[in-house]
């Protein structure tokens, strides 16, 4: 039997240097940005790396946007 399937690395790329309101939860808080990137796995073994996902984390309520990678950068550079 062959195990295989995908692991996903989480990786806290910085913070958003100005604070923004919370779409979900409303809060005025500055925000994470992550980084998730998805490999392919045999036997439990990360092997092959697939995607990265960028996502905006509200620290209240934990609710993640997608944003676009240059999106990221740009939030974590100003
Ligand atoms: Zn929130």
């Amino acid at each position: 039997m062959i195990f295989y399937g995908t692991k996903i690395f989480v990786k806290q790329l910085g913070n958003v240097h100005q604070a923004a309101v919370c779409g979900h939860c409303r809060a005025q808080t500055g925000h994470a940005v992550i980084r998730h990137w998805t490999w392919f796995t045999l036997f439990f073994i990360p092997l092959i790396p697939l995607w990265k996902s960028y996502f905006v984390v509200c620290p209240g309520c934990g609710e993640k946007t997608k944003i676009k990678k240059s999106d990221a950068k740009k939030m974590i550079s100003q």
